[in-house]
């Protein structure tokens, strides 16, 4: 399995397109991203905070912060030879350095000899993080290509009816092919979305979308994404999609969901639903509620308080709010956050029960 950037290959105008059903097709309207019909299915307004947010950082894949190559065993060798070489000239001018270092040393009569010897000593001092920093990266890499023999050829059956576990590196040693993708739009669907990786192999590609979350199971906006993801592959590039994949958080497992009517349904029916709450809110109607299950505010980053003197302002459909704002109990630090503006109340984040944030009217 390659590590190689390649542009996806998309259906050709005209081709018949595979979508099994029509009631989603719309004639206007903005794009929906796969991880807005996502966040529907955890809280109405969510979802719509995030359809109108058109923020194209927020509206899908998490960023990737782990600088090193983990997916890529391609990526992963060259970024190890990469690292060999930096520990390799590193570890000769540090060398070089100390050599000249202490023959000047020894020399006292030479005028200047002791300065450029100390100059070279703090020389050397820089490297050692350098060194240090390099090594660590080194080890990591070479851990993260130990894992990869860990695969064995086996992979989910096209078959199946429920979920199975997978691991990374199997499908790897069954020969399929890794690729980055770029946005995949559906003009007829209106909906977008970019796969954290296709996984390629003669007439089959495999979206793949990695969770924050580090539990075992799908969680429901986690099928429907990865559905969306199904849906996208299948009608743009013109693939058989069997299944997609959900990897768990950093780790190399995860599972593969069925692409069966049985997952597709629930996809379906929360890109209808954020449809028509968009529809809604478009035309000026009524908020929706928030979950039944109050609890879900607590971890939601839409309802996540920041500090208004950050200047960061809540966007709807590219304008800005007017933010709510929020305040502690007696204290004068200004607090807003994108649930609370759009939909001018105080959502019971756990940072706002910690901060004892109410709305400005109630803190006094
Ligand atoms: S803070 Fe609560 S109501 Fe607001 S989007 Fe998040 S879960 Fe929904």
């Amino acid at each position: 399995m390659e590590g190689a950037v390649a542009p996806m290959v998309t259906r050709n105008k005209g081709e018949a397109e595979p979508n099994r059903v029509s009631r989603l097709k719309v004639e206007k309207g903005d794009f929906i991203s796969a991880s807005s019909v996502a966040n529907v299915v955890y809280c109405k307004r969510a979802g719509l905070l995030a359809a109108e947010s058109k923020d194209v950082n927020r509206r899908d894949d998490m960023p990737v912060l782990d600088l090193l190559p983990v997916y890529e065993l391609e990526e992963i060798r060259d970024a190890i030879a990469q690292r060999w070489r930096r520990l390799l000239c590193g570890l000769g001018a540090l060398i070089v350095a100390a050599t000249i270092c202490s023959s000047l040393a020894a020399f006292d009569s030479f005028q200047h000899a002791r300065s450029t010897a100390l100059l070279l000593f703090i020389v050397m001092i820089a490297l050692v993080p350098f060194l240090l920093s390099t090594t660590s990266s080194l080890n990591e890499l070479i851990r993260r290509l130990r894992s990869a023999d860990f695969g064995t050829r086996r992979e989910p059956d096209p078959a199946a009816t429920d979920t199975t576990p997978v691991f990374w590196w199997d499908l790897w040693k069954s020969g399929f092919v890794s690729q980055r993708c770029d946005r995949l739009a559906d003009e007829n669907w209106k909906l977008d979305g970019s796969p954290f990786r296709v996984l390629q192999r003669d007439s089959w590609a495999i979206p793949v979308f990695r969770t924050r979350s580090v539990h075992d199971y799908p969680k429901p906006q986690h099928l429907v994404r990865i559905m969306a993801y199904c849906h996208l592959v299948e009608s743009q590039m013109g693939a058989d999609v069997p299944y997609g994949i959900i990897l768990y958080g950093d780790t190399m497992r995860g599972i593969a969901v069925p692409n069966h009517p049985r997952y597709r349904k629930p996809f379906h029916d929360a890109l209808e639903e954020l449809r028509r709450l968009v529809t809604i809110a478009d035309g000026g109607g009524p908020p929706p509620y928030p979950p039944a299950d109050i609890n879900r505010c607590a971890g939601c980053p839409f309802g996540e308080p920041r500090l208004l003197s950050k200047g960061i302002p809540t966007l709807r459909n590219g304008k800005r709010l007017d933010p709510h704002v929020l305040k502690p109990m007696g204290g004068r630090t200004r607090y807003h956050c994108d649930c609370g503006d759009r939909f001018e109340w105080c959502p019971t984040h756990k940072l706002t029960d910690e901060l004892r944030l109410q709305d400005v009217k109630g803190a006094g």
